[in-house]
């Protein structure tokens, strides 16, 4: 503690007003989206690059624990910091450069994603990876995490548009991983190790990003199925007539009950409370004719009800009930545990069957949403933590739900990582000599454990854990 406090000092002579003790803001960041709040003992806005090493250099040197912060957007804890120390909170690092000529984004890590997006649309380029939190999440938070989207199964995910990152290791040292071009085969890729590592393998302060041309044409179609398994059954059906919609999202009836509960409306007139499967095509005018010929008469063959959006606008209505799922199933239950799953597509049917068998051993409401393209579901277990049996039955159902995953062939997170949340299913997961190999890469790049210690590898109980009581502007969503 006295070290620590020595510490802090040595940094407050070094950064002056970058470092804050006061309680306000230690609060403020001693939690994310899971809500996990774990105080640190200060929190560090670094105004120039160069003050993140020098950060760095120091903890490394004290041994203080450094959590890197984005946005606080992360839905399994990563970002609190559960060993407390010092909080790095790259939010202020945002400049964002196109390089209209060669396609590229050049930006530091606090960029947030919308702004990336924005940026490059302005000049007709396209930067795909799409998380619903992207008008707050960082480019940093999306690297750390290896963030995806509705785009995903199309387009692919942040780990695919990244060409170049800079940063520092946990030992303050400056390190460029690749360049600003698009190919790179010169030694070891550790590029591809920091992407989805969770911020305890380095710090990313600036990345190059690639962007594609912006896709000209868009359109979007509602299907509505009278249940789960017929839907997820005529999805695998689509993806075998080599159609490769730019999204493909699936809700179940639950999630489109809980949306028509909130709204007062139909989410498809006529075919109240079905699942439905909303599609979106995007591309040249010929691509998009042909693709849409293929699409219709599939929806002809399998769904009960179809209509096509006639509008931008009318697309964007039918892209607001997607958007209002989230919010919506708190009708439900005071906590939602967001389990973000991914199944192979030979299981889809399989896995309908057993959510509804998960569904009436837990007796919990567990509406279930997500990318069909590329099966990552977000399965959402509802619960209130005031009633034991409840959080009982949801700590059993969640258990039960990634032995399951595993067990089909599929992975236990798609895109939030593992954070605290998921430390007890890490090893279900991976095999001993897996997560021995991952000790081993954390121990050589960060010998003294500074970075995010208590993350992904030491098991965490949330349940014991409680959880903050707070409003996030991102709650809506
Ligand atoms: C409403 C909502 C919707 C969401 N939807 C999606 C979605 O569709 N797809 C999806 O993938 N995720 C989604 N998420 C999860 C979350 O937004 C993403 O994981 C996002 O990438 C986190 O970014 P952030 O800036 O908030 O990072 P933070 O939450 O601040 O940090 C997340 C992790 O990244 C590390 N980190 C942050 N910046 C850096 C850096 N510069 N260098 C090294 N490590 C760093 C942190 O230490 C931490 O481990 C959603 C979350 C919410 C709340």
């Amino acid at each position: 503690m006295a070290l620590l406090s020595a510490a802090t000092t040595q940094l407050k002579r070094r950064l002056g007003a970058a470092v804050r003790t006061d309680e306000k803001t230690r609060w403020e960041a001693s939690f994310d989206s899971a809500k996990l709040s774990f105080l640190p003992a200060a929190v560090i806005r670094p105004r120039r690059i160069a003050d993140v090493g020098a950060v760095l250099a120091l903890a490394n040197r004290h041994r203080v624990p450094v959590t890197v912060r984005g946005r606080g957007t992360s839905l399994t804890g990563s970002a609190s910091p559960r060993h407390g120390g010092w909080v790095v909170d790259l939010t202020g690092l945002r400049r964002v450069r196109i390089d209209a000529e060669a396609g590229l984004a050049h930006v530091q890590a606090g960029a947030t994603n919308a702004a990336v997006k924005a940026a490059a649309e302005a000049q007709g380029w396209f930067y795909p990876p799409d998380p619903s939190s992207r008008e707050y999440c960082t480019i940093g938070g999306n690297i750390a995490c290896n963030a995806g989207g509705m785009h995903g199964g199309k387009y692919g995910v942040t780990r695919d548009y990244v060409l170049a990152l800079k940063g520092f290791l946990p030992t303050g040292e400056a390190v460029e991983w690749g360049t600003a071009t698009k190919k790179f085969s010169a030694g070891f890729n550790l590029r591809d190790l920091w992407i989805g590592s969770e911020g305890l393998l380095g710090v990313v302060t600036e990345a190059v990003l690639k962007l594609i041309p912006l896709p000209p044409v868009r359109w979007t179609l509602l299907t509505a199925f009278p249940g789960e398994t017929s839907a997820l059954g005529a999805a695998r059906a689509l993806f075998a007539r080599r159609i490769q919609p730019a999204i493909c999202e699936f809700i179940d009836r639950f999630s489109v009950q809980c949306v028509e509960r909130a709204t007062g409306k139909s989410v498809f007139p006529g075919q109240a409370g079905r699942s439905v499967i909303l599609i979106e095509l995007a591309g040249s005018v010929n691509e998009i004719d042909d693709q849409k010929l293929e699409v219709l008469a599939w929806a002809q063959q399998y769904a009960a009800a179809f209509r096509e959006a006639r509008s931008r606008a009318e697309a964007e209505q039918l892209w607001a009930v997607r958007r209002q799922c989230s919010s919506a199933m708190y009708q439900l239950g005071d906590a939602k545990l967001n389990e973000d799953i991914v199944i192979p597509m030979r299981q889809y049917e399989r896995f309908a069957r057993f959510l509804d068998r998960l569904r009436r051993q837990s007796g919990l409401p567990i509406p279930t949403f997500g990318h069909l393209a590329d099966g990552n579901l977000h399965v959402n277990i509802l619960f209130h933590p005031d009633r034991p049996a409840e959080s009982r039955a949801a700590e059993r159902a969640v258990q039960c739900l990634m032995e399951t995953v595993v067990a089909m062939g599929g992975a236990i997170s798609g895109e939030h990582g593992i954070g605290l949340a998921k430390t007890p299913f890490l090893r279900l997961q991976h095999r001993p000599a897996q997560v021995r190999a991952m000790l081993a890469v954390k121990r050589a790049l960060d010998p003294r454990g500074i970075l995010n210690p208590g993350k992904m590898f030491e098991v965490f109980q949330i349940w014991k854990h409680p959880r903050v009581q707070v409003r996030l502007p991102w709650d809506t969503q």
